[in-house]
């Protein structure tokens, strides 16, 4: 007993430790303020078909951290996730990807943009999870066959009989479903086949040594032929050469995501990026 009391008491007073406890404390007070304060941003990464051009983009949350400045979910989305708050934190980033679906109507060169959305495990279960995304299309009137919801192969796999339920329920209305991350999970092919996705993406760790390495060739080319084979769409993310993209091109995968094409994008700098991309290639 007083041997473990004085254990905790020497790890409570561990200065490293302790300032680390505070600054997760301060993190998650500073996160509960952010919807109010208005400190979310939405960037858009462009999506692009076998020709280059931008067929959608991925909705990627920053949290404008007043003094810590533009912070990527790597730094928040676990304590978001811990805390309960990502369940606000990601309707608003539904609410927010609607919205701008909803503003892209009225341009014919952005009507026919997909946007793919991230969602959480604590999201998508849910009980009125359905009945969310439902009032969200009635309130912004976008295009339900618009939106992509990404979902892991965790989220999927926890319980796969409400996954297909859900899925289901929210194809019903018009949605679409992208496996994210794809072939980084531990979940079996069986399994997998059974969900009505849309679209398989390649994790970008098996990208990165494109072309070259003969293991990660195989499982890109493995990962193409499944999708395809299943009438799913393939697209790779994390494209950032020509020689990735050829090769993926070449194996029959449909889209890529990368820095390649762009990185994720405020939404002025993405209109910008659609201005350039419907100027007239200069002739070389
Ligand atoms: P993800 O969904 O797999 O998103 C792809 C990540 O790869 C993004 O990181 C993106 O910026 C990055 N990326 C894109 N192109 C390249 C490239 O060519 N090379 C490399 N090395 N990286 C590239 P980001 O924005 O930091 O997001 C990280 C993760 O955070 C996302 O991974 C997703 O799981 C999660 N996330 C982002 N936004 C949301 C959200 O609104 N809700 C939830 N629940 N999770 C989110
Ligand atoms: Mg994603
Ligand atoms: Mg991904
Ligand atoms: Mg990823």
């Amino acid at each position: 007993e007083a041997k473990s009391a004085g254990r905790d008491r020497l790890r409570f007073f561990d200065p490293a430790m302790q300032l680390a406890q505070d600054q997760r404390m301060v993190l998650e007070t500073e996160l509960r303020l952010a919807t109010e304060l208005g400190q979310w941003r939405l960037y858009y990464q462009p999506q692009v078909d076998a020709g280059r051009r931008m067929v959608g983009v991925e909705a990627l949350l920053r949290w404008q951290h007043p003094r810590l400045g533009l912070l990527l979910p790597d730094d928040f989305i676990g304590l978001a996730e811990d805390s309960g708050l990502i369940l606000p934190i990601g309707l608003w980033v539904l609410q927010t990807a609607c919205a701008q679906l909803k503003s892209w109507e009225a341009d014919p060169r952005t009507a026919g943009l997909q946007m793919a959305v991230n969602v959480s495990a604590m999201q998508f279960r849910q009980i009125d999870f359905v009945a969310q995304i439902k009032a969200l299309l009635a309130v912004s009137a976008c295009r339900p066959e618009r939106l992509k919801l990404e979902l892991t192969e965790s989220l999927a796999l926890d319980d796969i009989g409400d996954t297909i339920d859900t899925m289901l329920a929210l194809k019903g209305l018009g949605l679409h479903f992208s496996m994210d991350d794809f072939g980084t999970g531990h979940a079996s092919l069986n399994y997998l086949a059974q969900l009505p996705l849309d679209q398989l993406k390649i994790d970008k760790s098996f990208v990165a040594k494109l072309p070259g390495l003969a293991k990660d060739e195989t499982i890109a080319r493995a990962i193409i032929t499944m999708g395809l084979g299943l009438n799913m769409s393939v697209i790779a993310e994390g494209v950032e050469t020509e020689a990735q993209r050829d090769f993926l091109g070449t194996q029959g995968c449909d889209e890529c995501q990368g820095f390649l094409f762009s990185r994720p994008l405020p939404i002025d700098a993405l209109q910008d990026y659609l201005d350039e991309e419907a100027e007239p290639e200069p002739t070389a």
